[in-house]
C-alpha cells in the first residue's frame, strides 16, 4: 500500500465522497416517498367466458386457481391456451385468468402482436368490439374469435379513498414516472376506481422491460 501524504490524502477523502455523493443522488428517487404506487407487470393472459371455456376446456369445465393475483378475486388459472394468428405462428402456453367474465378476451404485448402478425388496438380491458380477430386453440375445442385481441391500455387501479389522495376520478388519464437509472414516464395511463380495487399500476411485459421495472417497484403519478 502506498503512502499518502495528509494534503492528498484529504483531496482523496474529497474525490471519494463527492462521488459517493453523485451516486446516492441518482438513486435518490428509489427511496423517494412520493413513489407509492406498486407496478404490476402483466403476463400475456385470456380472460374467457362460460360459452367460450365449455368449447376449449369441455361443457362445464371448472378454472383451477394457479397464483392469485393483486386484485381481490382474480387469479392465474392452471388452464392455457395457445393462440394462432394468420402467419401460422402460434403463442403458446398463455394462462387464462380467472373468474370467467362476460367477455372473451385475448391481451398481448407488441412484440407478440409482430411475431402473430396482427395489429393490437389499445383498449381498456373489456372493451373488446372491433378489435382484432384471432384463433385459441384449447384442448378440446378451436375458437375463431371475429374480434378479441387487444393491448391492454396502461391504467392504475384505487379504490375511491385513494383516488382522492391522489386527486384523480375515475375515467382520468394520467403520466406515470417509473424511478432509477432505466426509468421512464408513461403516457395515456388510465384510472381505475372501484371500492373492490387495489392500488397497481398496471403495464404488459413490453412496456416493463422498456422501463427496466419488475413487479412490485413503486411508481408516482407526475402533473
Ligand atoms: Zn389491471
Amino acid at each position: 500500500m502506498q503512502n499518502i501524504e495528509l494534503s492528498n490524502y484529504s483531496e482523496l477523502v474529497d474525490l471519494v465522497t463527492s462521488i459517493v455523493r453523485e451516486k446516492i443522488s441518482q438513486k435518490q428517487d428509489l427511496f423517494d416517498a412520493s413513489y407509492s404506487i406498486p407496478v404490476g407487470v402483466s403476463n400475456r393472459h385470456i380472460h374467457v367466458t362460460r360459452e367460450s371455456l365449455d368449447v376449449l376446456y369441455g361443457k362445464g369445465y371448472e378454472l383451477n386457481p394457479y397464483r392469485y393475483l393483486s386484485q381481490p378475486g382474480e387469479f392465474a388459472a392452471k388452464e392455457a391456451l395457445t393462440v394462432v394468428g394468420p402467419k401460422m405462428r402460434a403463442v403458446e402456453n398463455i394462462r387464462i385468468l380467472g373468474p370467467i367474465r362476460s367477455f372473451t378476451q385475448v391481451e398481448l404485448s407488441l412484440t407478440d402482436g409482430i411475431y402473430l402478425g396482427i395489429e393490437l388496438p389499445i383498449r381498456i380491458s373489456g372493451d373488446v368490439k372491433d378489435s382484432t380477430p384471432v384463433t385459441i386453440i384449447g384442448p378440446k375445442g378451436v375458437l375463431h374469435l371475429k374480434e378479441g385481441a387487444i393491448r391492454s391500455a396502461r391504467h392504475i387501479h384505487m379504490t375511491p379513498a385513494d383516488a382522492g389522495n391522489f386527486n384523480v376520478k375515475n375515467g382520468d388519464e394520467v403520466r406515470v414516472e417509473i424511478a432509477g437509472e432505466g426509468g421512464v414516464i408513461f403516457k395515456n395511463v388510465h384510472i381505475r376506481v372501484s371500492e373492490n380495487y387495489k392500488l397497481d399500476f398496471h403495464i404488459d411485459t413490453d412496456e416493463g422491460n422498456c422501463a427496466n421495472v419488475k413487479t412490485g417497484q413503486l411508481c408516482k403519478i407526475v402533473r
